[in-house]
């Protein structure tokens, strides 16, 4: 039996399952007499205790494992255990409603819920996954269940689970875990991004494996392609030894890289920049060898709270960022939230259409009071380092000047109060609107560089909604329309003698980066992970090569046949990489 899911940690795993079986909470939702409410409360808080005891002692006994970059996801979780949303508003409803704590916190938890769905950011979506894991301990507290451990398995398994929290995976034996495949999980869940550092193949959004599989059935998991297969016969277990041999020692290769240049074969210097979402996230840039941060979302800092955050707090943040990376460059995006990425900050009237709404730059520059809060704590925060700061969702050089108008008047403020500040900080658009990709000479004129935002780009120009599945099989990066834009961009920023990046997914993907190259593109941005894959393509390309290439791409009328050339170049090119089979776009949670 062969299933799908979403390949989520690279890697190639043979060997037994193990069911993690933890039994369901059944939360019971019943009133309670006024007499007992107290009681309620003390049953809810002693629940309360024991989780945040059981998680400081995870962090306690693994703390050489995890190391400082994952204890922050474990504090985040006992942050949660004290936030007094969760807290206080589960106490308030026992009291005021006389539930028991277990259907009180279920309620409160379907609020939180109900808030991160509105959410349009993936990776912001998926921070709900860790309040519902946070919860759930709670309730298996409050049922008195034992909380079962991946600590002391006896012999080399593959985890099988319904969902697995981050604790899980921090506790898992390394030794003895060697790959894990769940039901539920997205890409950039925690779990998933902690799992990809320990380096442990993971396989998430399988629907129903814990339904298929039992403890004992041999298996194959396959972390880059998502595929599990369960009991393999002796053809298929072969054809993936042999992968799993490639795949180590690819691998052992990339693990090299990190160290090296990002370079071409004939010696064309390049930057490969990662994107981050949080401070945090800049010890994944270090280890994987990226020159500096090409992105800085800065929404996170938005969104994780209800008020909006100060300019001190910001500028914290941001000086963090750009001591930590210094003496590369940090490129910071100003706000982009919008329709429903916004949670109660401001003042919000529906839209039917958010991601054509009051979005990004757009929003910024209707509540200027937000916008120069940020201007301010980035104006700041340069003088640590190496900052630019760049606006997302340009659509035409009028919201640019504006933009820019009000960091001058910023700055000006700033010197007359006599604030520390940085003069010139380079200045920079995002082009993610097919109308600034059309009159990027105009908007280069008037920037100190360019950056193009893939995820948009493509949303924007073939008109398919990034987060609606039904549209999904549209979203073709290699479409010749995307292709022409690029190389647009790549043409208008040479002509104004400015540099151009790319930050959207495109510029992680190996498969495409010998054509970005012959596109012009020298400075790549993406998740810290995909530096070293896609270093180790191109430092194997010439820059003449990758234009020939280009130049053949250009010529192609669909995205098929751009897709298909670029496979069968890249599959010769690099026939020992496994890469481009993990390339399937598979439907994740059937049966194949
Ligand atoms: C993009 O649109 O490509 C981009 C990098 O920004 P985001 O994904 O945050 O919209
Ligand atoms: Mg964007």
């Amino acid at each position: 039996m062969r299933l799908q899911g979403m390949g989520a940690s690279p890697g190639i795993v043979i060997g037994k399952a193990w069911l993690l079986n933890r039994e369901r909470v059944d939360v019971q939702t019943r009133t309670i007499p006024a007499e007992s409410v107290a009681s309620e409360i003390l049953r809810f808080d002693q629940a309360l205790a024991s989780s945040v005891e059981q998680l400081e002692t995870v962090k306690k006994q693994f703390s050489d494992r995890i190391g400082e970059s994952h204890s922050y996801i474990l504090d985040s979780h006992i942050l949660m255990l004290k936030d007094d949303m969760l807290t206080e508003g589960t106490r308030r409803v026992i009291r005021d409603e006389r539930i028991m704590a277990e259907g009180a916190l279920k309620k409160v938890l379907d609020k939180f819920i109900a808030i991160f769905n509105a959410i349009e950011d993936d990776y912001l979506k998926e921070r709900q996954a860790d309040v519902v894991h946070v919860a759930e301990r709670i309730l298996r507290n409050l049922a008195g269940h034992e909380q079962v451990t991946l600590a002391d398995l006896k012999e080399d398994v593959i985890v099988v689970a319904h969902d697995l929290t981050p604790a899980d995976t921090i506790q898992m034996d390394r030794q003895h875990v060697k790959g894990f495949a769940t039901d539920l999980g997205g890409k950039t869940s925690h779990t998933v991004i902690m799992a990809r550092s320990l380096e442990i193949p993971a396989v998430v959004g399988m629907r129903h494996i814990t339904a298929r599989v039992r403890t004992g059935d041999p298996l194959i998991l396959d972390g880059d392609s998502g595929i599990v297969i369960v009991h393999p016969d002796s053809q298929t277990f072969n054809r993936y030894l042999e992968k799993q041999r490639r795949f180590i020692y690819f691998e052992r290769e990339l693990h090299k890289l990190a160290l090296l240049p990002a370079e071409t074969k004939d010696g064309c210097k390049l930057r490969l920049s990662a994107n981050i979402e949080t401070p945090d996230d800049v010890c994944g840039v270090l280890e994987h060898g990226a020159d500096g941060v090409g992105l800085f979302r800065t929404e996170f800092l938005y969104l994780k709270r209800r008020e909006l955050p100060s300019e001190a707090e910001q500028l914290e943040a941001y000086k963090s960022v750009i001591e930590m990376v210094h003496p590369e460059p940090v490129t910071i995006r100003t706000l982009d939230l919008g329709g429903d990425k916004l949670i109660g900050h401001i003042p919000y009237s529906g839209e039917s259409n958010p991601s054509m709404g009051l979005r990004a730059i757009r929003l910024c520059l209707h509540h200027p009071k937000m916008f120069r809060t940020q201007l301010r704590a980035l104006a700041r925060a340069g003088v640590y380092g190496n900052l630019k700061i760049m606006f997302p969702m340009i659509s035409g050089l009028r919201e640019l000047r504006l933009a820019k108008e009000m960091f001058y008047r910023v700055c000006d403020e700033l010197r007359k109060e006599g604030v520390p500040f940085q003069e010139n900080i380079p200045l920079g658009s995002m082009i993610e609107v097919p109308s600034a990709a059309i009159v990027v000479d105009m908007i280069a004129a008037e920037s100190d560089f360019l950056s193009i935002g893939t995820n948009d780009l493509i949303q924007y120009a073939l008109a398919i909604d990034r987060v609606n599945e039904d549209v999904a099989y549209l979203y073709e990066p290699l479409h010749p329309a995307i292709m022409r834009m690029i190389r647009n961009v790549m043409t208008g920023a040479e002509a104004a003698d400015i540099p151009a990046a790319m930050c959207g997914e495109v510029a992680g993907e190996p498969l495409y980066a010998a054509a970005l190259l012959g596109l012009g593109l020298r400075d790549f941005s993406m998740n810290p992970v995909s530096v070293p894959r896609v270093k180790r393509v191109l430092r194997e390309v010439t820059v003449e090569e990758s234009k020939r290439l280009a130049r053949q791409i250009l010529q192609l009328s669909t995205a098929r046949e751009i897709e298909e050339y670029t496979k069968a170049y890249m599959r010769a090119r690099f026939p020992e990489a496994l890469m481009w089979e993990g390339a399937e776009n598979g439907n994740a949670g059937t049966e194949a």
